[in-house]
């Protein structure tokens, strides 16, 4: 296989868990994988999975030394990389970045850089998704110039509302704003995180629901116009908007919903002729009806579950996609959308190093006692995770993703809790009892949390 390969050498340029994940499916394909790594990087585990790697961003911080896009380019051309994968987050939704790629003849696995440029705005890709015909939550399709403007909207429409940056991520940006009193030191006060956080203070607004569950679809297509939808993902389960748990399928849909939904996630995937694997988010109201909110032209880090129902490797695709290889090539093998049946029920927690106990706050130290879960129905994705790792207060504190699979859902709790207990770090603190307290919750255990159940139930924390 290893002859036949377009791409020789992939750098990731990534770090934790996400790289290791690419560099597998690097592996896998017979495709040299080459990491890079920032000087607080040196001692951590994911640089050694790698087959080559190298250090980037001398004097810079521990963030922008894996924002470096001239370096990274250089450094990859200098290496002879043939594509350069972004992972998620760090420069994985950054349009100049795949267009000095394509520039500078390097692949860049993911789309193209016109069609995240036009998905990546929050109020972009409202404009693509209504000019479809699929639903989006009523509010105003254009950056808002003034409070002024807000107001009116806010007025017109009633409170609840919600500020939102169209740059955002990362629940990042985002303010909820429940009477007029409030709108001013609110929409200043998204205007400054937006500039802070994304460079852009462009704010959008839109009425907020109350409660919704957080629905999203994952698609993959090839640069020839084929597209298919690997079915949803409930990813209700949040804090501050950030998601903690997730699993597939969503119980809550009845199965016309589900196909309304995943059809939807097409039309829109097909507005835009995507390519590569990405992932169409909505929100669903306690009336069942759906609103789109926006596309990520990326890998999320929840696409483990959607691997688990579905058997299809989404990082390996990505990756021969961007080869030039169609979905139904004998690479791919994904014929048409009636070829994909999922199977079972998968899980995934994010077993975070934090202290759910202090408000969730990030715990640092060494790791002095790492015991690791396993057996049937289990699947780990850890970045630093063994004994004498130390964990730095500069990245963001995901330690393992627990995914687990089974016929059932209730079976797949099981082997999840199994996995948790299973799991003794000791030397930082864990979120560990919290995700168990999740999984034992009759609202999780019915598939039923809707986006404010964290926030409802501070029980969950102890
Ligand atoms: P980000 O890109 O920062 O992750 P999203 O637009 O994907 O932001 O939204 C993240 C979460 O914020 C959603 O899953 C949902 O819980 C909440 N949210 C976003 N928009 C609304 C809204 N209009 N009403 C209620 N909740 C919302």
């Amino acid at each position: 296989m290893n002859d036949k390969r377009k791409f020789k050498r992939v750098l990731v340029a990534n770090r934790g868990e996400i790289a290791i994940r690419i560099f597998r499916a690097c592996k896998e394909l017979g495709i040299r994988s080459v990491a890079i790594y920032s000087e607080e990087d040196k001692n951590t585990l994911f640089r050694t999975k790698a087959d080559e790697s190298y250090q980037i961003g001398k004097g810079k911080s521990p963030v922008d030394a894996y924002l470096a896009i001239d370096e990274i380019i250089e450094l990859a051309k200098a290496k002879g990389v043939d594509a350069i994968h972004p992972g998620y987050g760090f420069l994985s939704e950054n349009v100049e970045f795949a267009k000095a790629c394509e520039e500078e003849g390097l692949v860049f696995i993911g789309p193209d850089y016109h069609m995240m440029d036009n998905l990546g705005d929050k109020v972009k890709s409202k404009i693509v998704a209504n000019s479809v015909g699929v639903p989006t939550i009523p509010g105003i399709t254009e950056t808002v110039p003034s409070e002024e403007v807000a107001l009116q909207f806010a007025d017109e429409c009633g409170y609840p509302v919600m500020l939102k940056a169209a740059a955002g991520g990362g629940g990042r940006g985002m303010r909820i704003v429940r009477s007029k009193e409030e709108m001013v030191e609110q929409y200043r006060s998204a205007k400054s995180e937006a500039k802070k956080a994304f460079g852009i203070d462009d704010i959008f607004i839109e009425k907020y629901l109350e409660r919704p569950k957080h629905i999203e679809v994952q698609i993959l297509g090839d640069s020839y116009g084929n597209i298919v939808h690997l079915y949803e993902r409930d990813c209700s389960i949040q804090r501050r908007h950030q998601k903690v748990i997730e699993f597939t399928p969503a119980l809550c849909l009845t199965e016309e919903q589900r196909q309304n939904i995943c059809n939807d996630a097409l039309k829109i995937a097909k507005a835009v002729n995507y390519r590569s694997a990405g992932t169409v988010e909505f929100l669903v109201d306690h009336e069942g009806n759906h609103y789109f909110i926006e596309m990520n032209p990326r890998i999320q880090v929840e696409h483990t579950v959607t691997e688990m129902t579905t058997g299809i490797d989404i990082v390996q695709s990505q990756i021969l996609i961007a080869e030039g290889y169609e979905l139904n090539s004998p690479e791919l093998d994904i014929k048409s959308q009636d070829d994909i049946q999922p199977r079972g029920f998968a899980i995934q927690c994010r077993l975070t190093t934090e202290d759910p106990i202090n408000g969730f706050a990030p715990d640092t130290g060494v790791i002095t006692k790492y015991t690791s879960a396993g057996g049937y129905g289990i699947r780990l994705d850890a970045g630093n995770a063994f004994v004498n790792s130390t964990i730095s207060p500069y990245y963001d504190s995901l330690l393992v993703k627990v995914t687990s699979w089974a016929r059932s859902f209730h079976d797949a709790i099981s082997k999840a809790k199994r996995a948790l207990k299973e799991m003794k770090i000791n030397g930082v603190k864990t979120n560990r009892a919290f995700l168990l307290n999740v999984l034992n919750h009759p609202t999780f255990q019915a598939g039923n949390c809707d986006t404010g159940f964290i926030a409802d139930n501070p029980e969950l924390m102890n």
